[in-house]
């Protein structure tokens, strides 16, 4: 490893020189407290920023308990990282210093949820950062006064306010600690509770703006009806009580604008914590819940949809159906099996963004086309046997289809944002629920087969491509962050140029990937350039319905 005042002769060495010549400068430096190394110079100053990682020593200074356990380590990572942030945005990270992307100093930022990512790594020894730095330049000539600015100065002083322990931070990492295990604990007690989510009363769920996702101010805070409420008891907190949707069918009912849509978006992203503050902190939801809506236009590679679509009129076998166009209700049964086939609990649906016919048929509509001319067997008549025989939950918003009351084991009503329990009500007015067999059966049939991906790439957080085949993500609802796009796009290359054999199916690799994230952690399956941007865990559900939505598959 070479010193600093190395790193810092040879850079004045080459100012003024051709950009290229900031290449010589990769490698590791010794800067006391840290190491710093330079992983990757970018080509050219309007180029992706250049990698570089802070390795710091962590001798003495994060105690091992603050990240014993995976959630303790995530949450203390996430906590890190914020801190990194901001002290990045403080101390000018943000000012540009000449040309294309020059003086830029940046790292993952994170929203609500606390994720695994790449940009922020604790172990016993170290604690390393990774940021990009873009390298300064005059044109394209090296400006090297201001990259010594960024390296001997800027940095040293970030990473020293952002790591040396000190008080307020012992306190802080204590609460994101006692947090992280309280979210832990509940996460744990669902199963065995006979839940599959849980909604803390003082929950705040409404957020500030369909393009925010802070929580909104003077919210009702939610509250759990007398019956359906449960007390956990957490290692920090102690007794809480809220909500416990149990195991089962629970429909979501009320009137238009009372809070339905709310409610059940918290729980899709309840599969993640939430960082204090968010209002959302004790929603935890199972871990493997899918939010189940239609997707016009998606692609569908011989994926058996025979659960649900019988008898196309095209003559189409349905039970290795393909399509690069699918209509509403294929779209939703494919995306439902194949949540089925990652061992998804439970599924998750709105109304607003389901396909009608895949949901329903009424009465009359029945008596005038006949059962043997309908292809599709609707979700209703599924959803107890998907319980029953799968041991597969639905919890279903449903403001106008009473025929779901038939169906429920509970039924909710949101009424001006409060939770109330009219299963009893509902019960009565309920009419007959025809049924239908639900089996499980292998769902997604398509071998994968090998493939070299040069280039994965992201657009924002719904857009991925694959060498110029871009694979559309905006109805994946349960992705939260880019870098979960990111991460995406590393897995799709390593999952088609590595475990693809020509025999696996779609679902066999993604459980495989998402094997190896649970093992060796995201960093694992990130390359060392990480060109699509900073990485974030991802569960199996969204491997497979990356995978799903190839076209070249
Ligand atoms: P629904 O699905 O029942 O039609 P939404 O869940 O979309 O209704 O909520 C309607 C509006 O009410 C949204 O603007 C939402 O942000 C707001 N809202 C939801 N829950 C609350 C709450 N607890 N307190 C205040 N406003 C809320
Ligand atoms: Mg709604």
């Amino acid at each position: 490893m070479k010193t600093q005042q190395e790193l810092k002769k040879q850079l004045f060495q080459i100012d003024h020189k051709g950009y290229k010549a900031y290449k010589a400068l990769e490698g590791e430096y010794d800067f006391g407290a840290y190491r710093l190394c330079i992983d990757h110079v970018q080509g050219d100053p309007f180029a992706t920023p250049s990698r570089v990682r802070i390795v710091y020593r962590n001798q003495g200074n994060i105690a091992p308990q603050y990240f014993a356990g995976k959630h303790r380590q995530t949450a203390v990572e996430d906590y890190l990282l914020r801190r990194l942030h901001r002290n990045l945005r403080s101390c000018g990270g943000g000012e540009r210093r000449g040309s294309g992307k020059s003086g830029l100093v940046t790292a993952c930022r994170a929203g609500q949820e606390i994720l695994e990512r790449t940009a922020m790594h604790i172990t016993g020894e170290s604690i390393e950062a990774r940021i990009e730095v873009g390298f300064p330049a005059y044109g394209r000539t090296i400006a090297a006064g201001e990259l010594a600015e960024i390296l001997f100065e800027l940095l040293p002083e970030v990473a020293e306010r952002t790591f040396r322990m000190q008080r307020t931070m012992q306190r802080e990492l204590e609460e994101t600690v006692q947090l992280a295990d309280d979210q832990d604990y509940i996460r744990r007690e669902l199963e065995p509770g006979g839940l599959v989510a849980f909604v803390a009363d003082g929950a705040v769920l409404p957020r500030e703006s369909g393009v925010s996702q802070r929580p909104l101010a003077q919210a009702v805070a939610f509250r759990s009806p007398d019956s359906l409420a449960v007390t956990m008891q957490l290692p920090h907190r102690g007794a809480l009580r809220g909500m416990g949707v149990r195991k089962g069918v629970t429909v979501i009912a009320g009137g238009g604008f009372h809070g339905k849509s709310t409610l059940l978006k918290a729980l899709e992203r309840g599969v993640y914590n939430h960082i204090a503050g968010d209002g959302r902190e004790f929603v935890i939801t199972d871990r493997s819940a899918f939010k189940l809506r239609a997707e016009e236009g998606r692609c569908i590679h011989a994926t058996d949809i025979s659960m649900f679509i019988n008898r196309l009129p095209t003559g189409a076998d349905t039970t290795r159906f393909s399509t690069e166009n699918a209509s509403g209700s294929t779209s939703q049964s494919a995306n439902a099996v194949e949540a089925l086939a990652c061992g998804s609990r439970v599924l998750l649906i709105d109304e607003d963004t389901a396909a009608t016919n895949f949901m329903v048929r009424d009465g009359r509509m029945a008596q005038l086309v006949s059962d043997e001319k309908e292809p599709i067997t609707p979700f209703i008549r599924k959803i107890r046997s998907l319980y029953r025989d799968l041991g597969v939950s639905t919890v279903l918003v449903a403001g106008s289809s009473g025929d779901y009351l038939a169906a429920a084991d509970v039924v909710l009503q949101m009424d001006c944002y409060r939770a109330l329990d009219v299963t009893e009500r509902a019960r009565q007015i309920a009419g007959p629920l025809p049924e239908e067999q639900a089996r499980a059966q292998a769902w997604v049939k398509k071998p994968v087969r090998r493939a070299q991906i040069e280039k994965a790439r992201t657009h924002g957080w719904d857009t991925l491509s694959l060498d110029r085949t871009e694979i559309d993500l905006r109805y994946l609802e349960q992705i939260v962050d880019e870098s979960q796009t990111a991460a995406l796009a590393y897995l799709m290359q390593y999952v088609l140029g590595r475990l693809a054999d020509g025999k696996k199916t779609a679902d066999m690799l993604a459980h495989e990937a998402a094997q190896k994230l649970a093992r060796e952690g995201i960093l694992s399956v990130t390359p060392k350039h990480y060109g699509a941007g900073p990485a974030a865990e991802v569960r199996e559900q969204e491997i497979l319905a990356c995978l799903a939505r190839y076209r070249l598959l």
